[in-house]
């Protein structure tokens, strides 16, 4: 399977900065794009303006949400079926910064999962638990609660593994975490959608730095990494993108 590599850039990235790291990305991403697959997500407003950019050098242009109904009076929201009028292929769903912030919740992420593939999107669906869930041994039980209740039983799209305790703090899961995690992911998954096939891509994301990316791209089973913090910096982006 080849792994993909996704750089969240969350609320940064004014024009200029945008298209000046988007630049900086595509002009070395070449090499890398024969072994892997990248995308990124830049905040709402740069997605028109940087999709001939990307989608001329073959990085895909993802979201970092979508509204679950198909249009209406919801003010300051945005439509699967506008992101993918601007060029969109992927979109990040249930975040814990949206689950945090936004009072997102596991039936709304579904929806938003199935209204993503009605328009055509690939849903890159982000499960994980907090500290505290860690320290009491409730991790596997809360995972297994969202990717029931996140997932609609025909889920063809991306599971992004991300503890809340690693997202922004500087702190990787270690690469034994990481693999038990997947490793009680793809099971999940294979119960839930019921099938023998285990190859579904689950990501892992929280605190990715180009210094730990060669051992995290190589546990077994990983899909690849979402990386926020340093999606910012194009060196330490395509430093990830290139490890192992
Ligand atoms: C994220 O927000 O998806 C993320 C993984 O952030 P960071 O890499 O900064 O921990």
């Amino acid at each position: 399977m080849r792994q993909m590599i996704i750089g969240n850039w969350k609320m940064h990235g004014l024009r200029k900065a945008g298209t000046d790291l988007a630049s900086a990305i595509t002009t070395e991403i070449g090499t890398i794009l024969k072994e892997r697959d990248v995308v990124l997500a830049p905040p709402f407003t740069l997605l028109h303006h940087l999709f001939p950019l990307l989608s001329e050098h073959g990085v895909g242009l993802g979201a970092q949400d979508c509204h679950a109904e198909i249009e209406g009076a919801y003010t300051g929201d945005i439509s699967a079926g506008m992101l993918a009028d601007s060029g969109v292929s992927h979109v990040i769903l249930g975040h814990s910064e949206r689950r945090e912030h936004h009072h997102e919740y596991n039936a709304l992420i579904k929806r938003k999962v199935m209204r993503a593939r009605e328009f055509g999107l690939c849903p890159v669906v982000c499960v994980g638990e907090s500290g505290r869930q860690k320290e009491e041994n409730l991790a596997e039980e809360w995972l297994g609660k969202q990717i029931t209740e996140c997932l609609p039983p025909d889920f063809d799209g991306i599971v992004a593994y991300e503890p809340i305790w690693a997202i922004g703090t500087g702190k990787a899961a270690t690469q034994q975490d990481i693999e038990s995690r997947l490793t009680f992911l793809h099971d999940a998954l294979a119960r839930h959608l019921e099938t023998d096939d285990k190859s579904m891509r689950v990501l892992y994301g929280g605190s990715v730095k180009p210094e730990d990316a060669a051992s995290i791209l190589a546990v077994p089973g990983v899909g690849g990494v979402l990386v926020g913090g340093a999606s910012l910096s194009a060196r330490s982006f395509l430093g990830i993108a290139r490890a192992g």
